[in-house]
């Protein structure tokens, strides 16, 4: 079958059926939009087994996704939708971009989840927009940006009382949305360490990219360790 698109961290791929893709994930981790790159044997593994298994525990919770079937270690298979150009990032904690931005303490938690809208364009560097430019740029709606916040903030009550379970929190995230053939608006892309702040209940530990963005050791032991505890998850 024919490769439709190569990403930074996936490979997708076209099958037999219309409305089904195939989702490879690479051996690849990058930050800073490509600046920092490396290639890392195993990681295509360990983000296809996490984000399978995250999205399979929203499926048993009713929540519907792109997410069909885990293939095989390094692949799954995918309803096909056309993405929305958007990188929905739900905030439980402050970290990252908002503390510059906004002159947060990192760790700041927040008295609500925030929710914000990035446009996903490379050449851009993916900057922060409001509503009023999402329905500028023709991305959504107001309808739809309701329906994307949301179905973000049901998701985040999912992933808070996930990660309880598993003594750890989660700090932010990106989330990506598409549209179904029918018009429909479902959760899609990937939900992983790579995209995920994850911190510790009870220390500074985190299990995500901040490991990589800041040369903090190996990203793959972090990521086993993160799959160790989702495993274990009754
Ligand atoms: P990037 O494009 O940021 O380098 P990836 O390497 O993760 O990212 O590439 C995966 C691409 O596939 C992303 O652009 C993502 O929006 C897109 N994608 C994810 N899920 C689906 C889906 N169900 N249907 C179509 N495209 C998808
Ligand atoms: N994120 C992502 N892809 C991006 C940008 C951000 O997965 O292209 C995730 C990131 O891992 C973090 C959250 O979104 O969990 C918020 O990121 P932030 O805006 O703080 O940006 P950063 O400074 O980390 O790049």
């Amino acid at each position: 079958m024919s490769l439709l698109y190569e990403g930074k961290a996936k490979r997708i791929f076209t099958t037999d059926q219309d409305d089904v893709l195939r989702v490879e994930y690479k051996d690849e981790v990058t930050a800073g939009n490509g600046a920092k790159k490396d290639h890392l044997e195993g990681k295509g593994r360990l983000n296809n087994l996490i984000t399978s298994k995250i999205f399979q525990y929203l499926k048993d919770q009713g929540l519907e996704s792109h997410f069909i079937e885990q293939l095989s270690d390094t692949e799954q298979l995918v309803k096909k939708v056309e993405i929305i150009p958007l990188e929905v990032v739900v905030r439980n904690i402050a970290a990252g971009s908002i503390t510059k931005r906004l002159g947060f303490d990192k760790g700041h938690e927040f008295e609500q989840p925030l929710v914000e809208f990035f446009y996903k364009n490379d050449d851009l560097n993916d900057p922060l927009i409001t509503d009023d430019h999402v329905k500028l740029l023709n991305l959504a709606n107001d309808d739809e940006i309701a329906t994307l916040k949301e179905a973000a903030l049901g998701i985040n009550q999912h992933l808070k009382e996930l990660m309880a379970k598993m003594d750890l929190r989660i700090v932010d995230y990106k989330i990506e949305f598409g549209r179904t053939e029918d018009g429909q608006i479902i959760l899609a892309d990937e939900i992983s360490p790579d995209t995920c702040r994850i911190w510790a209940l009870d220390s500074d530990e985190n299990f995500d990219k901040d490991v990589y963005r800041e040369d903090r050791g190996s990203i793959l032991d972090v990521y086993q360790a993160f799959l160790t505890k989702l495993e274990d998850v009754e």
